[in-house]
C-alpha cells in the first residue's frame, strides 16, 4: 500500500480500515487491532461501460476496485474487524464456511493476530486462487461434501458446541467492518454518494453492510441522500427473487453460489428502502462482461463481481434510467458505481477457459512475424 492520505501536516499512509474510521466502529483503546491495511481501494472511471449505458455522455459509471484489498477480495474489510473483536474477547480459534474469499480473508487475518483458523468450503466448488490462498495462510482446510449452505450450517453448529468464534457474515463485526466501503466512496466522490449502486448478491452480507454505511452517513448529516441499490443473483442461485431457497444452487459465479443467504432480509429491506430492485442475470451475461470490462477498462475481477455491471447493462438497456436522464449532462452526469468484488486472479482456470490461447512459435522474428495480426 503506498496510498497516502493528503493533510494539513503533509501526508501519511493509509492506516488501515479501522484506524481511518474509528469513530464510526466498535473499537475502543482496548481493542488490539489486526490489519494488513486493507481498504482505500481505487474507484476507477470507466468510460467504454458509461458511453455504453448512455452514448450522449449523461453517465458516469465508476468501478470501486475492491480485488486491490490484501488478500483480494472485500471480505478484507470485514475480516479486520472480527479477528480484532475476537482477540479482545480472548478468541484462539476461527472458524468459517466459505465460498473462498471469506475462507482466503481468514486465513490471512488468523495468521497475522495468530490464531488457529478452520475453513470449511464446499468439495470441488472453490476457485484455485483462493484454495490455494487459505492453504499458504496456514488455515486448516476441511473440503465439505455438500454446498456453501451445508457448510455454514455445519460452522453454526460448531460455535454452539466448541471454542471457536464464527468469522462468517452473521458475525455482526463483519458487516461494521464492511459498511465503510461506502463511506470511503462518498469520500471518494468528494463527498457525495452515487445515485445509483450496481452489486452482486450472494450471502448479501456486502449490500446489507453497504446500506448500513450510506444510512449512518445519511444520519450523521454527512451526505443528504442515499443511493439506489441494485443487487444481481445469478439465475442458478436466486432465492431472493423467487422468493423461496434454492436447494441446489448452480453458477459459475462460485462467490455468489448461494440458495439461503444469511442476510436475506437486511438485503430485502436496503432494496426497498432505497428504492432499488434485486433480480437476477446468467451466467452467459456474466461471463460477457467479464470479458468485456477486462478488455475495454483494462481491469480484471472474478465473474462473481460481474454480476452487478452485467445487470446495469441488462437494466440500461430497458430503459431503466430513461426517466433519470432529463437534466443530466455530461458536466453533471448521473453516477453509477458498481462494486468489484473481487480480483481476477482468483480464478485463473475461469480465464483460461474463456480467452483465446497463446500461439506456439518458434524463436525467429520472421515466424513471429508471420502469425502477428497487427492494427
Ligand atoms: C463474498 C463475495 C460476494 C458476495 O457477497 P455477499 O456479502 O455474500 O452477498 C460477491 N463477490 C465476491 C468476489 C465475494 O467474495
Amino acid at each position: 500500500m503506498t496510498t497516502a492520505i493528503a493533510t494539513a501536516a503533509g501526508t501519511r499512509p493509509w492506516p488501515g480500515l479501522i484506524q481511518a474510521y474509528r469513530p464510526h466502529l466498535p473499537v475502543s483503546e482496548r481493542t488490539p487491532i489486526v490489519t494488513l491495511h486493507e481498504g482505500n481501494t481505487p474507484l476507477v472511471p470507466a468510460p467504454g461501460l458509461s458511453r455504453c449505458i448512455d452514448p450522449a455522455g449523461r453517465v458516469q459509471v465508476l468501478l470501486k476496485f475492491d480485488g486491490a484489498n490484501p488478500t483480494g477480495s472485500f471480505k478484507d474489510r470485514g475480516m479486520t474487524m472480527a479477528m480484532s473483536k475476537a482477540l479482545e474477547e480472548g478468541k484462539r480459534a476461527v472458524v468459517c464456511a466459505s465460498t473462498g474469499n471469506t475462507s482466503a480473508s481468514a486465513a490471512a487475518y488468523a495468521a497475522r493476530a495468530g490464531m488457529q483458523c478452520v475453513v470449511l468450503i464446499p468439495k470441488g466448488n472453490i476457485a484455485l486462487g483462493k484454495l490455494s490462498q487459505a492453504m499458504l495462510y496456514g488455515a486448516e482446510v476441511f473440503e465439505v461434501e455438500g454446498n456453501f449452505d451445508d457448510c455454514l450450517r455445519l460452522v453454526v453448529e460448531m460455535g454452539e458446541s466448541l471454542p471457536v468464534e464464527i468469522v462468517n457474515s452473521i458475525n455482526p463485526y463483519r458487516i461494521q467492518g464492511q459498511k465503510t466501503a461506502a463511506f470511503e466512496i462518498i469520500d471518494q466522490l468528494g463527498g457525495e454518494p452515487p445515485d445509483f449502486q450496481f452489486m452482486p448478491v450472494g450471502n448479501a452480507g456486502n449490500i446489507t453492510a453497504y446500506w448500513l454505511g450510506y444510512s449512518e452517513a445519511a444520519a450523521d448529516g454527512r451526505v443528504s441522500r442515499r443511493p439506489v441499490m441494485c443487487g444481481f443473483q445469478a439465475a442458478g442461485a436466486n432465492p431472493i427473487v423467487r422468493g423461496a431457497p434454492v436447494e441446489k444452487p448452480e453458477t459459475i459465479a462460485t462467490a455468489i453460489r448461494i440458495g439461503n443467504p444469511a442476510s436475506w432480509k437486511q438485503a430485502v429491506a436496503a432494496r426497498d428502502e432505497s428504492g432499488g430492485i434485486i433480480e437476477d442475470v446468467t451466467d452467459e451475461e456474466i461471463l460477457e462482461q467479464y470479458k468485456w470490462t477486462a478488455r475495454t477498462e483494462g481491469l480484471i475481477a472474478e465473474p462473481a463481481s460481474l454480476a452487478g455491471v452485467a445487470g446495469l447493462v441488462k437494466v440500461a438497456k430497458r430503459g431503466f434510467f430513461e426517466a433519470r436522464l432529463s437534466g443530466r449532462s455530461p458536466s453533471h452526469p448521473l453516477r453509477i458505481v458498481c462494486i468489484l468484488t473481487g480480483h481476477g486472479l482468483k480464478d485463473p482456470e475461469r480465464a483460461i477457459k474463456c480467452a483465446t490461447a497463446p500461439t506456439t512459435v518458434p524463436a525467429d522474428l520472421k515466424e513471429v512475424a508471420k502469425r502477428l495480426r497487427l492494427g
